[in-house]
């Protein structure tokens, strides 16, 4: 395989760049740029080593550094990898690469460093796609799933299902190969317990994916209900700042502006929208369609009600609209006269709340946990972190499921084996010890030029 090279930092000025090489001839090519300081021959170097020196090119000195050495299979990519850190300039750093590639290295394509690891199995697909993920995680919670999937435990539990199902098949081939023999723990009445284990276990997992999700991403909310309701005195006591521009005059909201807000340890993206209600304002208009497509688009609607006026026109049109859309019904002004008619919102959850002085903000917090069945993670559940994984599972789930039925109804053990066959085909799609080019490729064409 060739020796490939890539800039692994970003390409912006900075106060140090580093240059990865990876592949047989890692070493021999670090050797002939980098000259260290002092005695040291490169060639020579120990893996998990580091030396100070000169990088020169040509006869000339590009720049001083570090090189550090790791030699297979004890590196990032199961390769003898070197990797040169020098100063953080564009120029500097392409010109030190342009050289490494002069010497015989090849450029490595996205993510190929992380492929040369998966494909010397120093991780699996799911570790390396957490990788990825936690290159992009953009907050505490989406790097704690990617730093779990990385520790593999998404991949242990897969890994112990798909045992206990080739575990089965060899319990399966046994009977069938050998029919004369007594093998009670091999018959088909045998296997069926193993198989209802691996079912439970499999919806165990594909059940925390939603939880695992909403830690992950956050939920979408929307923040709904007429001009002068105080939607935005909500957000902003909410998020404990301002942030929308409150006034008295009805119908000053007219963007839909975005926010997070921490529940627990859950991410609300909050949307306060316009207020929804007839205009003739051509601005406002428009400021209610957004209103309208924010709550089509939310996984939440806050819908938010003035207690201290009777129930409107619009207030019965936004009754309307979040039909059908998980909400929570938010009667605000709690600290004016109430002149609202609760009993008009049925079997809703309706929490009384005051913006203003900030009273009753908290069960709002406690009605989304609720509603979202988030009360018993008090940690972070062990999830898919994409589609792809999540859909592997489903395929797994949906054979087992058909395997058990096939066993309960007396159908040949042809046709069991089949089944468990594609169940655990799936399973070793989801780890990549059985996925095609295509899924690998796939995967990796996420990842950045250098890692
Ligand atoms: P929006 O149009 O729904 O976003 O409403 P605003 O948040 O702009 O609030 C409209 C008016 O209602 C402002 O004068 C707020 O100060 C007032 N308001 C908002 N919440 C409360 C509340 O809980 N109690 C009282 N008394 N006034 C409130």
């Amino acid at each position: 395989m060739a020796t490939v090279a890539a800039i692994s930092t970003p390409p912006a000025v900075g106060g140090i760049s580093l240059i990865r090489i990876s592949g047989e001839r890692a070493i021999e090519i670090a050797a002939k740029v980098f000259h260290p300081f002092g005695s040291t021959e490169v060639a020579k170097m120990k893996g998990h080593t580091c030396v100070y020196g000169k990088i020169v090119y040509g006869g000339e000195t590009l720049d001083d550094g570090l090189l550090t050495v790791f030699l297979a299979p004890r590196s990032y990519t199961g390769e003898d990898v070197a990797e040169i850190s020098c100063h953080g300039g564009i120029y500097v750093t392409r010109r030190v690469l342009r050289a490494i590639y002069s010497l015989g290295a090849e450029p490595a394509q996205a993510g190929e460093f992380t492929r040369r690891a998966f494909m010397n199995g120093k991780l699996s697909l799911t570790q390396a796609e957490a990788v990825a993920d936690i290159i992009s995680a953009e907050g505490e919670n989406a790097l704690k799933s990617a730093n779990m999937m990385r520790d593999g435990e998404l991949f242990r539990k897969i890994k112990s299902v798909s045992d206990s199902l080739v575990h089965v098949l060899g319990s399966l081939a046994a009977w069938t190969d050998y029919p004369d023999e007594d093998l009670p723990e091999a018959g088909p009445e045998a296997v069926l317990p193993a198989l209802e284990d691996c079912k439970q276990r499999l919806e165990k997992i594909i059940s925390d994916y939603d939880a695992g999700m909403i830690f992950r991403e956050g939920i979408s909310c929307a923040i709904a209900g007429r001009p002068n309701v105080g939607k935005s005195t909500l957000m902003n006591a909410l998020l404990g700042y301002e942030r929308s521009i409150v006034t008295s005059a009805a119908g000053t909201t007219r963007d839909v502006v975005e926010e997070r807000l921490k529940v627990g340890d859950v991410i609300l993206r909050l949307r306060d929208t316009a207020g929804l209600r007839d205009s003739d304002n051509e601005a406002e208009k428009i400021g209610v369609r957004l209103a309208e497509k924010a709550i089509g688009e939310a996984q939440l609607v806050l819908a938010v009600f003035d207690g201290s006026e009777p129930l409107s026109e619009s207030d019965r049109l936004l009754l309307e609209k979040i039909k059908g859309v998980r909400h929570i019904v938010v009667i605000n002004k709690g600290d004016l006269p109430q002149k609202i008619d609760k009993s008009l919102f049925s079997d809703e959850i309706i929490l009384e709340v005051s913006a203003k002085e900030g009273d009753g903000l908290k069960k709002i917090a406690d009605a989304v946990y609720e509603m979202f069945g988030l009360s018993g993670y008090s940690q972070h559940p062990e999830v898919f972190a994409n589609e792809r994984q999540k859909l592997c599972c489903d395929r797994a789930l949906k054979y087992v499921s058909e395997a058990i039925s096939a066993l309960s109804l007396g159908e040949t053990l042809d046709a069991v084996t089949v089944l468990i066959d594609c169940a655990a085909d799936a399973l070793l799609e989801l780890t990549g010890e059985k996925a095609t080019d295509a899924v690998v490729d796939d995967v990796f064409s996420r990842f950045c030029v250098g890692k």
